[in-house]
């Protein structure tokens, strides 16, 4: 493998900016520093990584010229994307997810499927240890041609990290990737964002009886279409058993979802790569009986209308706090609210009115 192609494998570093020059390999477009956006598209189109990761960069960058173009391609790579089954993972950390991906992955490329890895990690937000940083992870799923890792963009908040990780998917479908995975830590938030964008939920559980799921929330459970008991194996067998037994009859106590699917719990290993086969099967029925009867493509329109709110509401609230005379004044408001002058209803009014006739 040469060197270039290497590169393009391998996990790729999140970076706050893009550089300048996006792009030294290709030539530029005359006075211009980037390609135009109808090189970026043909480039991902024809599944040209480097391109790829270079558009990619361009979605997380944070200047306003990067994120123009950034729009202009992804609007143009629309009408190619949609394609692909889109499974969100989640799990406490220690639970085996990178190990459980890596297996499960490798069962899917005999499949002959192309596959993309993203992460939505809140951790990474805190610090450089993304879930999906650590380059020893999911190390020969890495090295193959049809596989495609990107980490959580860092420096973003985890609505940012979410909106950014679902502009990456349009780009990734139309570069001809059929499955998507996207995984998150099992701490709250980021699975609901997660949820907003994935066709399929998996939720991995160790054995350790129906206990287990009292730690976790209540909603997530609710979210989940399958339960993975993982690490299924040696002396863990028999108590995998029973968590699944478990697991089962708590899920009996939830309403029957939209879709007519009943979500199942299977027992998996990541290490034996027992489950895989049978994960496998249960998405391709879930697929044919959501496909079926329409709630695939529902659920996929409830999630645009859901993104159309979302970016909506994050608009509004940047061009409110971003606004010269808002800023001038919430300390001075904020400073009566605290010292008992004045009350938070008649703040808020006050700079919402600022922003309202002064815009
Ligand atoms: P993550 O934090 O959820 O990504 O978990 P990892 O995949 O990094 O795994 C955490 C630990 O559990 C590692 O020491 C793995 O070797 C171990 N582990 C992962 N999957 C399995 C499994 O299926 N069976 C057993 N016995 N151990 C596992």
């Amino acid at each position: 493998m040469d060197s270039k192609k290497k590169k393009a494998l391998s996990i790729s570093e999140g970076v706050d900016q893009a550089p300048a020059n996006i792009n030294p390999h290709l030539k530029r477009r005359k006075g211009g520093a980037h390609l135009r956006p109808d090189d970026y598209v043909q480039g991902i189109r024809l599944g040209n990584r480097v391109v790829l990761s270079q558009a990619i960069t361009l979605i997380e960058s944070k200047l306003p010229e990067h994120q123009a173009l950034a729009q202009q391609i992804l609007e143009a790579c629309l009408p190619y994307a949609g394609n692909s089954f889109r499974l969100g993972i989640t799990g406490s950390p220690g639970v085996g997810k990178s190990t459980f991906i890596e297996r499960f992955g490798l069962d899917l490329l005999e499949q002959n499927k192309k596959i993309t890895i993203l992460a939505i990690d809140p951790s990474s937000q805190l610090s450089r240890g993304s879930i999906l940083g650590d380059k020893t992870r999911m190390e020969a799923l890495s090295r193959s041609e049809d596989v495609f890792i990107r980490p959580t963009p860092s420096g973003q908040t985890l609505g940012g990290v979410a909106r950014k990780t679902r502009e990456t998917i349009v780009l990734c479908e139309a570069a001809g990737f059929d499955t998507i995975i996207i995984e998150t830590v099992g701490v709250g938030q980021s699975e609901i964002a997660v949820h907003s964008m994935v066709d399929f939920f998996l939720l991995l559980l160790l054995p350790g009886g129906g206990d287990e799921l009292q730690g976790i929330k209540r909603g997530i459970v609710e979210m989940a279409d399958m339960i993975a008991v993982n690490k299924a194996d040696g002396d863990r067998l028999e108590l995998a058993r029973q968590a699944k037994r478990a697991y089962q009859n708590a899920l009996h106590l939830f309403p029957p979802k939209e879709s007519s699917w009943t979500p199942p719990v299977i027992m998996c290993s990541g290490i034996s790569g027992m489950g895989m086969s049978d994960i496998i099967e249960q998405l391709r029925d879930f697929q044919k009986i959501t496909k079926g009867n329409g709630t695939f493509e529902k659920k996929r329109s409830d999630q645009n209308k859901y993104w159309l709110y979302e970016t909506i509401q994050h608009r509004l609230r940047q061009l409110f706090y971003t606004h010269p005379d808002v800023k001038k004044q919430l300390p001075v408001v904020e400073k009566a609210i605290l010292e008992g002058k004045l009350s938070s209803f008649r703040g808020a009014e006050q700079l919402l009115k600022l922003f309202d006739h002064k815009k």
